[in-house]
């Protein structure tokens, strides 16, 4: 089944303690459609300016992502720039330019608005609202979004949290958002937002999961090689959901198994800048990861 991903292409600027990159291909819509694209076939639905290297866009088209919705307007990319210090497990925002992002109308194509599979990657809430109005009859939607949008947003994001199934934080956005430190009661205060289902991730600590009657953490895989963060969540959202289009019926064992692969996935991408290493992943890395993932599991 066909997923439609809705989010930001950006030209990512990061430094860490394993260097710095400038302009880097990035975005939370990249990362999340680089990721679910060894599931089911991704239509992108993003914006960028008149800067945008063509390279990146043969880059997107190479990789397998359809591309119809994918719009060029004139000004500038969306661009982020962000720091990782210490233990990498939280982006410090050093500045924002939303660009040609401003002014976004997504618009799809006919086939696109009678899609089933919906993700609202990371992006202004009242733009993630006004793509899902133009969905015919969704099947599954889930939503991410950030700080940034939880303070300058908030409203509308409450509005479209009733919208959605499936809601994908990070533990300070989680926290932010619900006014509660624990995370199992952010998760449950969360839930009465609308969603059924919560993930909240915790970085280097794995993913908590929250449904009326289900609720369990996962570890994370864990990375000797961590280069860059940037993406991880993205990564993981995409992996998750990809894996979900597959699945006939979503009960316990389908969605311990989407973390799997959403954890695996995120796994790969930290151990390159952006979306360096992701790009060279293959289905066979995924699976022989997600093996040993599940052996250590049991244990
Ligand atoms: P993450 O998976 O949380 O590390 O997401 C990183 C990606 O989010 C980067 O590639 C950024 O371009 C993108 N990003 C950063 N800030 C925003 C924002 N306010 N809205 C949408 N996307 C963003």
């Amino acid at each position: 089944m066909s997923l439609v991903v809705l989010g930001t292409v950006a030209l990512d600027t990061v430094k860490t303690p394993r260097g710095k990159r400038r302009n880097m291909l990035g975005g939370s819509a990249a990362h999340l459609a680089m990721a679910a694209r060894f599931f089911t076939p991704v239509n992108l639905v993003a914006v960028v300016g008149k800067d945008f290297p063509l390279s990146h866009i043969d880059f997107l088209r190479r990789k397998g992502l359809i591309l119809t919705s994918l719009k060029k307007e004139s000004g500038r990319t969306f661009r982020w720039e962000g720091e990782y210090k210490g233990d990498m497990n939280a982006a410090l925002t050093l500045n924002t330019e939303l660009g040609v992002l401003s002014a976004f109308h997504p618009e799809l194509s006919d086939e696109e608005k009678r899609m089933k599979y919906i993700f609202l990657a990371n992006l202004d809430p009242d733009i993630q609202s006004r793509l899902l109005d133009s969905i015919h009859s969704p099947k599954l939607v889930a939503l991410d979004s950030m700080n940034y949008w939880i303070r300058h947003k908030r409203r509308p994001l409450l509005g479209l949290l009733k919208r959605v199934d499936i809601f994908v934080a990070n533990d300070a956005e989680a926290r932010e958002l619900s006014g509660k430190h624990s995370l199992l009661d952010a998760a449950r205060k969360l839930r009465r937002f609308g969603p059924k289902m919560i993930l909240i991730k915790k970085g280097e600590h794995g993913v908590l999961f929250y449904a009326d009657n289900l609720c369990f953490s996962l570890p994370a895989y864990p990375v000797t090689k961590l280069v860059d963060p940037t993406g991880a969540g993205d990564s993981f959202a995409g992996g998750f959901i990809g894996y979900l289009t597959k699945v006939k019926t979503i009960n316990k064992q389908a969605i311990k198994k989407a973390i799997a692969y959403g954890t695996v996935i995120a796994s790969f991408n930290v151990e390159g800048f952006g979306l360096e290493r992701t790009a060279e992943l293959t289905f066979k890395e995924i699976g022989a990861r997600l093996k040993s993932y599940r052996r250590n599991l049991s244990l």
